[in-house]
């Protein structure tokens, strides 16, 4: 006999754990008991040592669908002859280091029961389990405890209670478990009158069937909704959000309904049907049934399948496509407080479909973009992914806070090799986005029970993260915003030692005082070294020339082929073109060697798009485009590499020529991305080259055009290096605090070293 004690680290509350040790145990004959504590699930169990070798084998390998394990430490106990197994209450206390999981969809044993009549919960939307449910948006505190949820105010009714003391039962110590007797209500409100329960879902589904914008509380926040094959109902709900083109996303009820808008890998069925339930950008079907308003003029559609119990019955009683869009004001955080709904919401929309689980932390819809070849692009982390750990392969030494960037903001600790990455947070100019970056802040530190006490921060002075950063009296580790980039696919791909790495991005301050944004960096973890980069040209207006492509155009064109071409064409482009052209003359703009700025600059050249109204909209379409295009007929520009450094000027003159012979913006847009990617390529080819090594990171905001990407991946293979490309993180900004929270780790360990 030997009595043993098991500590599991990771992902491991709220996820079963203790019911599967449990019924392991019990099925080996073991004693002991098992309990969560502040560091994660804690094992004390005694038995013969087979026995126990073959429960330790079934915690590694066996972890129920929604753990992640992440450290298995075992420790010799005096032996005490207990009897029997048992799940010990949970202890609070400090220290805590524990994983909450992700938001999960409702799992296939909830859904028999929601559509079975003769279920007690049949048509209930709140039902869960041990494997499904609500987590991360209603944890307020850890231990995860139904006391320490959103569901602390729900008594269990005697059936719940004995369901969840019931170990063979799927609901044992299932924290949110709930069903009609004693869990959530739903709630309807409109001008006419308000429902309650079953009534408040017909309600719902009636306004939408004609016609109506509605409000739902998704399992992160609420939605606004309307039926996706209206025209008029999408022109209402663009015109009172004040959102012009942004594609809106489409849910429907099931994979078929899906695959009749979309084509889909078999990847991209695999996360749409995933319990994450992320929205999948694929291309959309000719004859899919969806209005033109939903996403205009682009070649994708964004679908999802329901990601909650209410999802599941609201698209059963509405039994079409449902526009599920973001229900915030335009460039606010969504809306995720009943009061604030009903205020903020209550006026854009014909009713409100609310309940009274109160969700703690707003939490965004995840995007993955379906890219050629079944690859899946991370667009936006957030719900089903947070706070899910990123593995660090140079363990920090102090736990590190990383703040991240301006625009499309999140925020990140590390812990030893833990790196837990929040939630997208949105951008960063608007206070609204900065109070949810501050009590995400507060959220992360709560939920690890660890203060940190580096700071890592972008070296940008006016983003508000690194003001933020310059306050908190922590020791600050400034990294460079492309260093960050690529160091967040440094991460992500653990590698540590030294790449090659193309940033190309929308732009980030460089360490000379300008802005970057086309950059080659031999870099690692710990430093980099600018070893390329994109040809400068002015951004005429600095921000302005963000808004208005077609600004950048004039500077291009005026740079790559002199102000006789600039004036010629500028008349095409903006009625203000020749005071930003004397501008661009006089010299005065701050200069930019950001890829971004350029294929902006391309869009308007080919008329594709000259003011935008949401960000990256120009470089979007002229992705648009350029896969519309037939490769065949694609004219073959190159562009100059001189050194080091990479001049596009005979993109742009062949654009110009291009449209005066008559050619379709199709093949000029294809000819672009063609001619950018084979340009890069030669260069990263020859800096590979020149400091020795045989792989290349791609990373910044420009690369989630996967056009782009392809091309300059597969030249880039063909050439034999190694690519690495963002799988689990964003390539934009959004990965940033990723980046920074690997480069400050690496710092702090070397230096750590170095005193030892
Ligand atoms: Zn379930
Ligand atoms: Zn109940
Ligand atoms: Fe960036």
């Amino acid at each position: 006999m030997e009595r043993w004690r098991i500590r599991v680290r990771g992902t491991v509350q709220g996820v079963g754990f203790r019911p599967f040790v449990y019924r392991r145990a019990v099925a080996l004959q073991l004693s002991g008991r098992v309990g969560n504590d502040g560091e994660g699930v804690v094992v004390d169990v005694e038995g013969p040592r087979e026995t126990l070798t073959a429960l330790l084998h079934a915690v590694r390998s066996q972890a129920p669908a929604l753990a992640l394990v992440e450290q298995v430490a075992v420790e010799r106990l005096p032996v005490t002859g207990d009897r029997g197994f048992v799940i010990a209450p949970t202890v609070t206390g400090a220290g805590t280091d524990v994983r909450v999981s992700a938001d999960v969809a409702p799992c296939e044993a909830c859904l028999r029961e929601l559509g079975d009549a003769d279920d007690r919960r049949f048509g209930y939307p709140f039902l869960n389990c041990t494997d499904c449910g609500p987590r991360y948006t209603i944890v307020r505190n850890v231990p995860y405890d139904r006391a320490s949820t959103t569901m602390s105010d729900f008594p269990l009714c005697a059936r719940c209670q004995q369901e969840y003391d019931d170990p063979a039962d799927r609901r044992f110590h299932a924290q949110p478990t709930a069903c009609p007797d004693c869990g959530p209500r739903l709630w309807w409100r409109e001008e006419q009158g308000s429902a309650e329960g079953p009534s408040a879902l017909d309600a719902a589904a009636r306004v939408l069937g004609s016609g109506g914008v509605v409000a739902v509380k998704g399992v992160g926040g609420y939605h606004l909704a309307c039926d996706a094959g209206d025209e008029r109902a999408l022109t209402l709900l663009r015109r009172r959000k004040n959102r012009p083109d942004k594609p809106f996303a489409v849910m429907v009820g099931d994979l078929s309904a899906a695959e009749e808008l979309c084509v889909l890998s078999s990847s991209a069925r695999a996360a749409l049907t995933s319990l994450r339930r992320p929205i999948v950008l694929a291309p959309r079907r000719s004859r899919a049934s969806v209005a033109p308003g939903v996403a205009p003029g682009l070649p994708e559609l964004g679908v999802a399948l329901p990601s909650s119990g209410l999802h599941v019955l609201l698209l059963a009683a509405v039994h079409r496509p449902v526009v599920m869009t973001s229900g915030n004001r335009s460039g606010e955080p969504l809306v995720h407080d009943d009061a604030e709904a009903l205020d903020v919401l209550g006026p854009l929309v014909d009713g409100v479909l609310g309940h009274d689980r109160p969700i703690h932390v707003g939490v965004d819809d995840s995007v993955l973009r379906s890219a050629p070849g079944g690859r899946l692009q991370m667009t936006r982390r957030a719900r089903g992914w947070v706070p899910q750990p990123v593995r660090l392969t140079v363990a920090s030494p102090h736990p590190v806070l990383a703040v991240g960037a301006q625009l499309k903001s999140t925020v990140a600790l590390a812990r030893g090799n833990s790196l837990t990455v929040s939630q997208h947070l949105g951008d960063l100019d608007d206070w609204p986005t900065y109070g949810a970056f501050t009590s995400a802040i507060g959220h992360l530190i709560r939920l690890s029970g660890v203060q940190p006490t580096v700071v890592a921060h972008d070296l940008h002075p006016d983003y508000r993260s690194t003001a933020w950063a310059q306050e908190s009296g922590l020791t600050r580790i400034g990294v460079q915003h492309h260093h960050a980039h690529v160091a967040a696919c440094l991460v992500e791909h653990r590698i540590t030692t030294k790449v090659l790495g193309i940033a190309f991005d929308g732009t980030g301050l460089g360490t000379d005082g300008t802005l970057w944004g086309g950059e080659f960096l031999l870099a690692d973890l710990l430093d980099f070294e600018r070893v390329g980069h994109l040809v400068p040209a002015q951004q005429p207006g600095g921000d302005a020339a963000v808004r208005e492509p077609w600004r950048m155009a004039l500077s291009w064109l005026h740079r790559a082929l002199g102000p006789d071409v600039a004036a010629e064409h500028g008349a095409r482009l903006d009625g203000r073109w020749a005071a930003v052209l004397s501008l661009v003359a006089s010299g005065r703009s701050p200069e930019t060697s950001s890829a971004g700025r350029l294929f902006d600059a391309a869009a308007a050249l080919l008329g594709i798009r000259s003011i935008v109204s949401y960000e990256g909209q120009a470089a979007i379409e002229l992705e648009a485009c350029a896969r519309k295009a037939t490769a065949s007929r694609t004219p073959e520009w190159d562009v100059d590499v001189r050194g080091s450094v990479l001049d596009p000027a005979p993109l742009l003159l062949g654009l110009v020529d291009g449209r005066s012979r008559g050619l379709g913006v199709d093949v000029l847009a294809a000819a672009f991305h063609r001619g950018l990617a084979s340009g890069t390529a030669r260069l990263a080819v020859d800096l590979a080259e020149l400091h020795d090594v045989d792989t290349v990171a791609l990373s910044g905001g420009v690369f989630q055009n996967v056009v782009f990407s392809d091309l300059l991946a597969d030249q880039l293979r063909r050439a034999g290096l190694r690519v690495l490309m963002h799988e689990h993180l964003p390539p934009h900004d959004g990965s940033i605090s990723a980046g920074q929270a690997g480069v400050a780790a690496a710092r702090l360990a070397t230096e750590g070293r170095r005193n030892a």
